[in-house]
């Protein structure tokens, strides 16, 4: 590979995931930059609520998320389309409700005093190979013109947007959930527990959930589940119309923040090492444990794992196919991989039998007995 190195490894993104892989490597030794194409990192919110994980507080540094946590929640409500059949549980590990810009933004100090440098405003455009090899990326860099970046590794954890994924042409088809988000103002609801409410809409289920988080906001997430590899339609005007409990919910509230994307919490890919010298983790291969407040923390036990075993796998010496394999069997035999898989085995296999099955509101009310066993 000819020319200087921009840095010994770019990682893609600074979500949960890119900034889990960057902390390992500067942490192991390796110069490593995060490549982010947001402006002011964090500033996309997505996930709000996260449980308290020992070992990720760890790794931020002990009382992390003490710091982060705006309020603690161990009920939730499930309620059917008429509000009429509902379930109630209580949580051992609560929900803790945490500001996303916040939470992104200290997780970038850590990663940064650990010796990683994060760019901002920098969006990769493309790969840059050499003899057949990811030898670097093309990237817009501070927002100016289109730069090439050599590297020794890319790791890519750009989540539903990630480059590598398109370029790859991974199939996301049955993966990735459209979701809505809104953060509103005025809410005046149970302010002690989650909802969420159940509805059928477009021919398959649709969930709308309300988090209550400091004085009278709540976080509102529409999301539809897919019915075989074909997504659920989600439109909050219509989910609010047709669902009673829902609509009383949010009269009188004002959203302040509004985000229609994706959770890729349809299935898991892999591998994780596609080809020699790039390797990928978080919401790009799916690594989202199908239940509230994990997505965070399995994106970023994995791209930690991916980091750690990739600084070992760059300062073995040549990368060679022999690398790769050792990184992948290293990565999918980690304690944060297994424990991933074998929660969804259990919860996404029995949600998907259950909640794919629900064809219309008579049919969810017939359900709603086995439904309370998945509703966790
Ligand atoms: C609406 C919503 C609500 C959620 N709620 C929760 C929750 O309450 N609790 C929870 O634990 N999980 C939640 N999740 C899931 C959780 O947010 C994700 O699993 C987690 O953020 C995945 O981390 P990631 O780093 O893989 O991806 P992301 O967080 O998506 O980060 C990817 C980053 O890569 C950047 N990027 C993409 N392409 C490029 C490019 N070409 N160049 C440079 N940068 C690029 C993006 O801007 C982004 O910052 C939610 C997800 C959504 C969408």
């Amino acid at each position: 590979m000819g020319g200087k190195f921009f840095a010994d490894v770019l990682v893609i993104g600074a979500g949960p995931a890119g900034l889990g892989t960057a902390l390992a490597l500067a942490r192991h030794g390796v110069d490593v930059a995060v490549l982010e194409m947001q402006d002011r990192i964090g500033a996309k919110r997505r996930g709000e609520t996260i449980r308290f994980d020992r070992k990720m507080d760890g790794l931020l540094g002990e009382g992390f998320f003490a710091k982060q946590t705006i309020r603690r929640i161990n009920r939730r409500s499930y309620f059917s389309h008429t509000g009429l059949r509902r379930v109630d549980r209580t949580i051992d590990n609560p929900n803790l409700i945490i500001s996303w810009p916040d939470f992104i933004q200290a997780m970038a100090c850590v990663a940064e005093a650990a010796g990683a440098r994060i760019l901002p405003a920098s969006t990769v455009v493309g790969f840059i190979r050499e003899q057949g090899r990811i030898a670097g990326v093309r990237a817009m860099v501070g927002g100016f013109m289109e730069e090439e970046l050599k590297t020794k590794a890319v790791f890519s954890c750009g989540g539903c947007e990630d480059p590598a994924s398109r370029v790859l042409s991974i199939d996301r088809a049955g993966m990735d959930m459209p979701v809505s988000k809104r953060l509103v103002r005025g809410y005046t609801g149970p302010a002690d527990r989650f909802e969420y409410h159940f509805h059928v809409h477009g021919g398959s289920l649709t969930i709308a959930t309300i988090f209550p988080r400091a004085k009278d906001e709540a976080e509102i997430i529409l999301m539809g589940y897919a019915r075989g590899r074909k997504p659920g339609a989600v439109s909050f005007d219509e989910f609010t119309q047709a669902h009673e409990v829902f609509r009383e919910r949010l009269e009188g509230t004002t959203p302040f923040y509004s985000l229609k994307t994706a959770i890729p919490m349809g299935r898991m890919i892999s591998p994780c090492c596609p080809e020699d010298r790039l390797v990928m983790a978080g919401d790009v291969l799916g690594h989202v444990q199908s239940r509230g407040g994990s997505g965070i923390r399995t994106s970023f036990l994995l791209g930690y794992t991916a980091g750690r075993l990739g600084a070992r796998a760059l300062q073995s010496g040549a990368w060679t196919a022999d690398t790769t394999e050792k990184l992948e069997q290293g990565i999918q035999g980690s304690p944060p991989m297994r424990d991933l898989r074998r929660h969804n085995l259990i919860y996404s296999t029995l949600r998907a039998g259950i909640f794919g099955r629900i064809r219309d509101l008579k049919h969810m009310d017939r359900l709603w007995p086995l439904l309370r066993i998945a509703l966790r």
